[in-house]
């Protein structure tokens, strides 16, 4: 049997239509408060920030929103290793 099937079985949805920044769609964006800081809030838990930053917004959905689904936890994963790594 040589039936050796090696791609995986991962739904490919959205591949290559990635935009950069798309922590809105899982954040309201309000206003920016200065440099890369914006107020803001959580779609899925009640969360507000008054000012915050991206890598916050993703640190929260990845640990800290009680109600971001597996899927979009997993999506900050992948953002927050990359960025973890290159500040170090
Ligand atoms: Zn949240």
């Amino acid at each position: 049997m040589t039936d050796h099937i090696e791609d995986s079985p991962i739904k490919k949805k959205n591949r290559g239509g990635r935009p950069p920044n798309s922590i809105w769609e899982d954040i309201n964006k309000r206003k920016a408060v200065g440099s890369g800081k914006f107020a803001a809030s959580c779609k899925y838990c009640n969360n507000t920030w008054s000012r915050s930053e991206v890598s916050k917004l993703e640190e929260h959905l990845l640990n800290h929103c009680p109600d971001a689904s597996a899927a979009v936890v997993r999506r900050y994963m992948t953002k927050v290793m990359e960025w973890q790594d290159k500040s170090k």
